[in-house]
């Protein structure tokens, strides 16, 4: 089953308005499992629009398009699939009551403009307004079919979930149960996880199940499993052993599945295993403290931070004593400071050169994160790249990875045995 998009609007061609409905359809197609190789954009144009929708139609089972259903005069899709479809436009009695009775309740006169959205083409099904005022439309076209989506993001978003699903299913004429499983890693780039999952890759080749590895930035590289098949246990088992494979080739680095954060991991840690959290932050003023506070709950586990941006705060208030607060030493003495001060467990700490001037001689991008925990402590040297909202960013994300490390006992983390190393 192939499925194309076409988005209708010249504000879409002139870039006032980024075409944010495909990607959403593109992504509600993906997930279940349909195909999709082509999406157009086109504006209000009657022939062009007719052109691009002939085009999709060649390809494709289905076409979706969004836009150009409204009152106005340049929403002229209706019209446009009406000639593709070779059906004349009819007045829906139903949809005219709809929209009389909008109006009289919000106490609004109707224009004649108003009565174009009661026009269908002959044959069609009307999907109901059920938030604003354009009607959807499903359009036979011979085998194939158009189902035609207002440009409003939440009123598209709630056709498309409902009713376009359930009919691309129907007509997909089968059982296929398709199901995706994520794996979200950090610490690994996008080419070395391709390397590492290489064996798996090659033994997948021509089955049921395809890898896709997803950079995602500040989020990690996600590694994205789906599985095509009948049976829904059978789905799962079959992503339970991918998960098992992928988990033995790229070890913990994979930090979690689906929609855990690294913040909602290591929430999940600290509470399991009855650890408090305190944080020392220079470079990150607050943004790791800010992560953790995402998780609900975090008081359980998460006492606070010292934002110690300053060098004298660093010293006076954590009991830094080197001169370079970039430093090793820096970072150890900041989160056994903070962690001696809140009287937590664990106590991390990052320190560093976000730039865009250069501190200490040290390159910007040079990071320090510090961790104490159960009384010992260790700091690990990262150099980023970027600018400085990145540096920031990902040394936060460098942080929370890194207390989630020392939390699962990982030796990727510090073991907490000897200081420093570098990786
Ligand atoms: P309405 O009945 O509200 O006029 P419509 O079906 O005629 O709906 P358009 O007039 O094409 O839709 O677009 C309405 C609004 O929806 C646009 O002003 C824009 O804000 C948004 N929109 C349209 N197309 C897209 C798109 N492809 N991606 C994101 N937003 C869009
Ligand atoms: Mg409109």
């Amino acid at each position: 089953m192939e499925v194309a998009v076409v988005a209708i609007g010249t504000e879409l061609l002139l870039g006032q308005i980024v075409d944010s409905n495909s990607a959403r359809i593109g992504q509600m197609l993906a997930a279940n499992g349909f195909s999709s190789h082509l999406q157009l954009k086109v504006g209000d144009n009657h022939e062009r629009i007719v052109a691009a929708l002939e085009l999709a139609l060649h390809d494709a089972d289905a076409v979706i398009t969004s836009g150009g259903l409204g009152p106005t005069q340049d929403d002229i899709t209706r019209e446009a699939i009406a000639e593709v479809a070779h059906r004349p436009l009819r007045e829906d009695a139903g949809v005219r009551a709809v929209i009389e009775d909008l109006f009289a309740q919000r106490g609004r006169p109707m224009s004649a403009n108003n009565y174009r959205q009661a026009l269908v083409p002959e044959g069609a099904t009307v999907i109901a307004q059920r938030k604003g005022t354009a009607p959807g439309l499903v359009v036979p076209v011979g085998e194939k079919v158009i189902f035609a989506l207002p440009g409003v993001p939440y009123e598209l978003d709630d056709m498309l979930a409902n009713e376009v699903l359930a009919e691309l299913r129907a007509r997909r004429r089968d059982d296929t149960v398709i199901r995706s499983r994520v794996l979200r890693t950090w610490g690994i780039g996008e080419s070395r996880l391709a390397e590492l999952m290489a064996p798996r890759f090659e033994e997948l080749e021509g089955s049921n199940i395809t890898i896709a590895f997803l950079a995602s930035g500040i989020e990690g590289v996600k590694v994205r499993f789906t599985v095509s098949t009948t049976d829904v246990d059978e789905a799962i088992a079959l992503l339970d052993h991918e998960e098992g494979q992928a988990r033995r080739l790229l070890g913990d680095a994979i930090f979690g599945v689906d929609d855990d954060t690294l913040e909602s991991v290591v929430a999940q840690l600290a509470l399991t295993q009855g650890v408090s959290v305190a944080v020392a932050e220079s470079l990150t003023g607050g943004m790791v403290a800010s992560q953790l506070v995402r998780v609900p709950g975090a008081s359980r586990w998460f006492l606070g931070g010292i934002v110690s941006y300053a060098s004298a705060v660093k010293e006076e208030l954590l009991g830094v004593t080197t001169s370079t607060v970039v430093s090793e030493e820096a970072a150890c003495s900041m989160a056994e400071g903070v962690a001696r001060l809140l009287g937590s467990e664990l106590g991390a700490s990052t320190t560093g050169v976000a730039g865009p001037e250069i501190i200490e001689d040290q390159p910007v991008g040079t990071v320090w994160i510090g961790m104490s925990y159960r009384g010992r402590s260790a700091a690990r040297k990262v150099q980023l790249l970027g600018d400085r909202e990145r540096i920031r960013t990902y040394a936060t994300a460098t942080a929370l990875d890194l207390v989630r490390l020392t939390l699962s006992g990982s030796a990727r983390g510090f073991g907490l045995v000897g200081l420093n190393s570098d990786s």
